[in-house]
């Protein structure tokens, strides 16, 4: 179940699938934007909220992985050691390079690493493995969620940590809901070939789709169990959230944050 909290004063989203567990996840709201997007006036509020951010979870900002995001289908590993502490350093991997350029889903079994995207609509997705202590983050567009972006990143972390599926938690956050997004017949078959023929009618609405259940769906199919959807919709919710179509491209953008925690 998701439930409005306040992180350091500012309205934030979280998941009880999450709690007990070894892990801080949230879904940030118009309160603490990660990026300005179009919004320039919001730019130096935005450096504020990544220092603010990393405060209150207690870690430097190099700690604070953000990647360029393309709507791409690109899935970056970052594998280290297992775990960052308070270390000063910039790691390689945050160097000015190509690995976090066009980029779309991260996942890394590195603790105290905070990694983030940034949505306005689009389908965030945290995953978090509590056996393995790996976490990822995708972010699904519907360019995204035709590509799979969601179950490809539970394959990176099978692949490449030995997660089970059956043991990965996944929040499906806050996104443009079926009430308010409209496709192009193109669309709506693209995202309809990515699912079971059995769940077409439950995720359309004559042209309007349900992206975080079209994706829902995709996660089902790689074995995954334990999935919370959450139910607000961008676009209605705009006291709360971002909306690049309501704001006709013209806005910032909230975020999905994962950190595993060091063990005690
Ligand atoms: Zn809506």
């Amino acid at each position: 179940m998701f439930r409005l909290e306040k992180f350091m004063g500012k309205r934030v989203l979280t998941s009880s699938f999450l709690d007990g567990e070894a892990v801080q996840a949230f879904f940030t709201t118009r309160d603490l934007p990660l990026k300005s997007g179009e919004r320039e006036d919001l730019i130096q509020e935005v450096e504020n909220n990544k220092k603010l951010v990393c405060e209150g979870l207690n870690i430097p900002l190099e700690n604070l992985v953000i990647p360029i995001q393309t709507h791409s289908d690109n899935i970056r590993c970052i594998e280290g050691r297992r775990d960052r502490g308070m270390a000063k350093a910039i790691p390689p991997y945050l160097q000015p390079s190509s690995l976090l350029e066009d980029t779309d889903a991260l996942v890394t079994n590195e603790q105290n690493l905070a990694l983030a995207l940034n949505f306005a609509d689009c389908v965030p997705i945290i995953f978090y493995d509590p056996v393995k202590k790996v976490s990822a983050i995708a972010h699904a567009g519907w360019r995204g969620t035709v590509s799979k972006i969601a179950p490809k990143t539970v394959e990176k972390m099978v692949k490449n940590f030995s997660s089970k599926p059956k043991d990965i938690i996944a929040l499906i956050g806050p996104a443009i809901g079926k009430c308010c997004f409209e496709v192009q017949e193109d669309v709506k078959n693209k995202l309809l070939d990515t699912i079971d023929e059995l769940y077409h009618e439950k995720v359309c609405n004559d042209n309007y789709l349900d992206l975080k259940l079209i994706n829902k769906f995709q996660l089902l199919a790689t074995g995954i169990e334990k999935i919370d959807l959450c139910e607000y919709c961008t676009f209605c919710q705009s006291e709360l959230f971002f909306s690049y179509r309501r704001e006709n491209g013209k806005t910032a953008r909230h975020s999905a944050v994962v950190i595993v925690r060091s063990e005690k």
